[in-house]
């Protein structure tokens, strides 16, 4: 169990130093979020001990219920909430979180401002794009993304870069390289994009936060 964590881990890392490579960019760029959603502490705690620290959920109560244990077992393991959030869950969200990946709409940015004022800490933010305009999918519209971007700093959210999840049936790179496009014209420098599937793409066109859940974890259930 714990050598194929630290096997699957290493070769990841690899995989992700061999594409900064082809890139000309520095491996240590590209931090790797292992997306730990429905793998239970048990399943977490091989890869913590293999000495993996960023670690990504998508939802609060699901990362409440598992996450307090480890943080206090492993005070420098760092929780990502990556997708879609709920308002009311700001709170909650703000104190778990190294970083928030799913800032997508003017109401959670209040949200996220006040739960900060409060609780007196500021993860570091991300506003998730949606590039697509698929119905399903969370993020903000291209068109909406230079107000959004503006009523977030304006709240004082620490908002660090732009996040994607691209269509699942077409080629990711022209996605990957838009967000990117998006991310300099904008003046930030995170990019969290790239997925089991494509975190190799992704770093080769400047991804910060390649987020790797099946590839680390085996298929979910
Ligand atoms: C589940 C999830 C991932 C990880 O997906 P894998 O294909 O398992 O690597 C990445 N980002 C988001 C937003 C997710 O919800």
């Amino acid at each position: 169990m714990n050598e194929e964590a630290t096997a699957k881990l290493a070769d990841i890392t690899a995989r992700i130093a061999r594409a900064a490579d082809t890139a000309r960019r520095n491996p240590a760029e590209v931090t790797l979020i292992a997306v730990s959603k429905t793998r239970t502490a048990d399943e977490i705690a091989p890869l913590v001990a293999a000495g993996q620290r960023d670690f990504g959920e998508n939802r609060v109560q699901e990362a409440q219920g598992k996450w307090p244990a480890l943080m206090d077992a492993h005070p420098n393991v760092r929780l990502h909430l990556i997708g879609q959030l709920q308002s009311n869950k700001a709170e909650d969200a703000v104190a778990m979180a190294h970083a928030i990946h799913g800032v997508d709409r003017p109401s959670l940015v209040t949200a996220l401002a006040h739960a900060m004022d409060k609780i007196g800490k500021r993860p570091t933010c991300f506003i998730q794009v949606n590039l697509a305009d698929e119905p399903q999918k969370g993020g903000c519209a291209v068109a909406d993304l230079p107000s959004l971007l503006k009523e977030a700093l304006q709240a004082d959210l620490p908002i660090v870069g732009l996040m994607c999840v691209p269509p699942a049936d077409l080629e990711p790179s022209p996605w990957f390289a838009l967000l990117a496009k998006l991310a300099r014209d904008y003046g930030l420098s995170g990019l969290s994009m790239g997925m089991s599937g494509d975190f190799e793409s992704a770093v080769k066109i400047g991804s910060t936060h390649v987020r790797v859940g099946t590839a680390l974890f085996g298929e979910r259930a």
